[in-house]
């Protein structure tokens, strides 16, 4: 994680070596693999050596729905967003607020990596919210709830209104006022740390589940158990929760995930034209 924020944070592959080697399509492509393998080389072997729920195991049920997620919302998504990247530097001429860009440009790299952080979990805790308050939109929010086993790859299960208004809700303040490479390590940081903590990975660090969001915290969020519905919503930091009231972290972990009283198209098709057409239902998540 750490080598590629590096490697972003000093030019990632826009970085001329001997002259051109690519254009900044190269951002994209690179990540595409990256993604694809990287994500299953690092957790799928983790899981199996260290799984909080041994039983169920790499190709537990759905497992095939969530690969075709990841392949269809996940992975574009994720291109688009470095895609979108490259005329956005472009944007930010005009969108940027240049006393806000000067004094966060005038801070150590690191620190504005840590700042573009809480600003970006800040965005992101009040547009969950919403996902989760609003009924219209709960609609697309409870795809990605409908997981009852988590892994790795659960957290790309995901309905693409939901990814892409999570990804706007958050690039948006960034833009104001944090430079590109900033934001390039941010989309890198997050996608690491978001499926992380989907992750069906027993061993807990106490000291540093207080101040990061680890598995155990994410997967409260996703339990169907009624104590704990409508809580963690921040995706980094688990103060963010603290603030505003909605922090639920327990010493063990959730007995059961999904959705309460709701069922779900089973069909990735299904789940996607669903939340358009779907009459309000009886049934609420809780
Ligand atoms: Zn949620
Ligand atoms: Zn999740």
């Amino acid at each position: 994680m750490l080598l590629a924020i590096a490697a972003t944070a000093l030019g990632g592959s826009s970085v001329q070596i001997n002259g051109t080697l690519h254009g900044g399509l190269a951002i994209g492509l690179d990540w595409f693999l990256l993604d694809l393998f990287l994500m299953a080389l690092i957790y799928v072997p983790l899981e199996r050596l260290w799984p909080q729920y041994p039983q169920q195991g790499t190709f537990r049920k759905e497992w095939t729905l969530d690969v075709v997620y990841f392949m269809s919302t996940h992975l574009p998504l994720q291109i688009l967003s470095f895609l979108v990247l490259l005329p956005a530097t472009q944007a930010t001429k005009y969108l940027g607020v240049p006393v806000l860009q000067g004094f966060i440009g005038r801070m150590p790299w690191l620190l504005q990596f840590f700042l573009a952080v809480v600003v970006a979990d800040l965005a992101e805790y009040f547009i969950h919210l919403a996902l989760h308050k609003v009924p219209f939109l709960w609609r697309f929010h409870a795809v990605h709830h409908s997981s009852q086993a988590l892994d790795w790859i659960a957290g790309s299960r995901s309905h693409f209104v939901d990814d892409t208004l999570v990804r706007g809700f958050i690039l948006a303040p960034l833009m104001l006022g944090f430079s590109q490479s900033i934001i390039l390590a941010y989309l890198i940081f997050v996608t690491i740390h978001a499926t992380w903590t989907h992750c069906n990975f027993g061993p807990n660090a106490k000291w540093l589940e207080k101040y990061l969001v680890m598995p155990r915290y994410h997967h409260w969020h996703h339990t169907s158990q009624k104590e704990a519905i409508d809580k963690n919503f921040a995706i980094h930091f688990p103060w963010i929760d603290k603030l505003f009231g909605t922090y639920h972290f327990p010493d063990e972990w959730p007995e059961q995930y999904g959705l309460a009283g709701e069922e779900l198209s089973p069909s990735f098709f299904g789940q996607t034209i669903e939340p358009f057409t779907r009459k309000k239902k009886n049934a609420s998540k809780i």
